[in-house]
């Protein structure tokens, strides 16, 4: 980074909201994903101004800028592989307006899901897209990263409720897209362009959403199989019925096995359970519970549950969510890590993929959990890795091609709801190889200077066992490729 950046974003945010500090640099070197690498500065900007002074500053300076919210995402969204500026944007955290009157409400990036849902709860209304993260993860990070969750199959992703965006564009111009109201035809949707451009494009500064009305009951069943075939037939035929279920979760024996071992919940120890939600109207949610459950019982269940009680549909979310945690506890020498972790297939073919995962964890001599948020095809595998040993990350790499071959094969996308950045930037090459062209095209036309957040999705090349935060591979973080960290120019932000 050029002398003097340091000192002039201490003059656009003042001395306390700019740190060099070690132990800073290191942790906001992390997101949840596999990689870290260190920036060179974090700034904290309480305003659109200084967002804008700050990537005018790294615009002059080529300086590389990533923007952060609270820093979940999962394959290094927020790893600065070339340093640079870190834009911590959680101190932009206002709830602007919440007008349940016209269906939206306008807040500041840094807000955090579940924040705005209590307060548009307590209004009748809700965002509900419900990603696993929502105590944590910001609204600027969910538009960018277009999340969803296990609503998505009734009530659609973040891409469904943007209204409108503030952005910083890379030259460091401020500009307003999209509207306050429902519909919307006014030129082109470079709001739509922002969702899932992952801090590659600019910084949102402010977001418009769409409320939804909260529905007035819910209730849970869960069903048992001794096959997770039968499991993945079961959700294909919910959906076939035809039922719309609020959520569908899938989790096989793997999980089953680590949540009952380190959480202690006593889920039946079967090959597969599903969780299944409905929601609505309360005559309509106790007449679907029974179908479900007949559904259940006709696609092989060998146990049933449905409960209105709150408590235990709590348990039974508690147990989900403790998946990841306890797949990092199961064995004392793994961890467990986001490899392949966020596939999605035609919602028929999820029997067929989750037994080839299977299949191809048992040919690679690895152990892989599948679960996910199986009534839109979205399948989630952790891997339980060996940190410091080479020779069980080169297996699960080799695992992950080959799942995500299968999921191609199946007519799949590589991710559904994560995103790219690096760990399945080879993959989304893969899939999406006739548009690779237009989206650097793009890129170029917005960042000719490649300033934000670059060396990412497209830009990414070779192995996506790099910029490890785990030991086994710790001596290459300082080795630059030919082509620099993930081949990008070694020059930062010179494209
Ligand atoms: C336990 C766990 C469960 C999860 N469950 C889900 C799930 O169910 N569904 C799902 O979709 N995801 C899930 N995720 C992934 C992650 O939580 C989401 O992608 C989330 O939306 C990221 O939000 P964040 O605030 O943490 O963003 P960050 O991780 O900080 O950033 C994500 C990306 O957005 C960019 N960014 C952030 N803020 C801005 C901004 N204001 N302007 C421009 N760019 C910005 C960053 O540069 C980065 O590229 C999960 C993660 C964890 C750890």
């Amino acid at each position: 980074m050029k002398k003097g950046v340091v000192e002039e974003l201490e003059k656009i945010v003042g001395k306390d909201r700019v740190s060099t500090k070690t132990a800073d640099l290191y942790v906001y070197g992390f997101d949840a994903s596999i990689h870290h690498k260190n920036p060179d500065v974090v700034v904290k900007p309480a305003n659109t101004q200084q967002v804008s002074e700050i990537v005018k500053l790294a615009n002059k300076t080529r300086t590389p800028v990533v923007p952060r919210g609270a820093g979940t995402a999962m394959c290094g969204h927020t790893v600065p592989l070339k340093g640079g500026i870190m834009v911590d944007m959680t101190a932009m955290n206002r709830i602007k307006e919440i007008r349940v009157e016209d269906l939206y409400c306008v807040v500041e990036p840094g807000v955090v899901y579940d924040k705005l849902n209590s307060m548009l709860k307590k209004r009748g209304f809700w965002f509900p897209t419900t990603p696993g993260s929502g105590e944590a993860c910001t609204i600027g990070g969910m538009v960018v990263t277009n999340a969803s969750g296990m609503r998505a199959i009734k009530y659609g992703a973040t891409r469904d409720y943007v209204l409108g965006l503030e952005v910083v564009l890379p030259t460091g111009d401020i500009i307003h897209s999209g509207t306050r109201t429902l519909k919307n035809a006014s030129g082109y949707q470079i709001d739509r362009l922002m969702v899932g451009s992952e801090g590659t494009l600019g910084i949102v500064t402010e977001i418009t959403l769409k409320l939804a009305f909260k529905p007035k009951a819910s209730a849970m069943t869960l069903a048992a199989f001794n096959s997770l075939a039968e499991a993945g037939k079961f959700v294909s035929n919910v959906i076939a019925k035809p039922l719309m279920p609020s959520a569908l979760e899938l989790m096989d024996s793997v999980c089953i096995k680590a949540v009952n071992k380190c959480m202690n919940v006593g889920l039946p120890d079967v090959a597969a359970v599903c969780m299944i939600e409905v929601d609505g109207h309360p005559v309509a949610v106790d007449e679907e519970l029974k179908i479900v459950e007949e559904i259940a019982r006709q696609s092989g269940a060998v146990h049933t549950e449905a409960s209105k009680d709150k408590k235990r549909i709590d348990y039974w979310t508690y147990a989900r969510k403790a998946i990841m945690p306890s797949l990092s506890r199961f064995g004392e020498k793994f961890v467990s890590v986001a490899l392949a972790d966020d596939m999605a297939v035609p919602i028929s073919r999820i029997p067929e993929a989750v037994v080839a995962f299977q299949k191809i964890a048992e040919e690679n001599g690895v152990i892989i959990g599948t679960y996910g948020h199986s009534a839109d095809g979205n399948l989630h595998t952790k891997m339980l890795v060996e940190p410091d040993s080479k020779e069980s990350w080169m297996k699960a790499e080799r695992a992950v091609g080959q799942i995500f071959d299968k999921v191609l094969e199946l007519g799949g996308t590589v991710t559904g709801e994560h995103g790219v950045s690096i760990t399945k930037a080879p993959y989304m090459q893969k899939e999406r190889a006739d548009s690779i062209a237009a989206m650097k095209a793009i890129k170029k036309a917005l960042d000719p200077k490649n300033i934000m957040n670059p060396g990412k999705i497209f830009d990414w090349e070779g192995s996506i066992i790099a910029h490890l935060r785990y030991p086994a591979f710790l001596e290459q973080e300082d080795e630059p490729s030919p082509r620099g960290p993930g081949g990008v120019d070694e020059k930062a932000g010179s494209k």
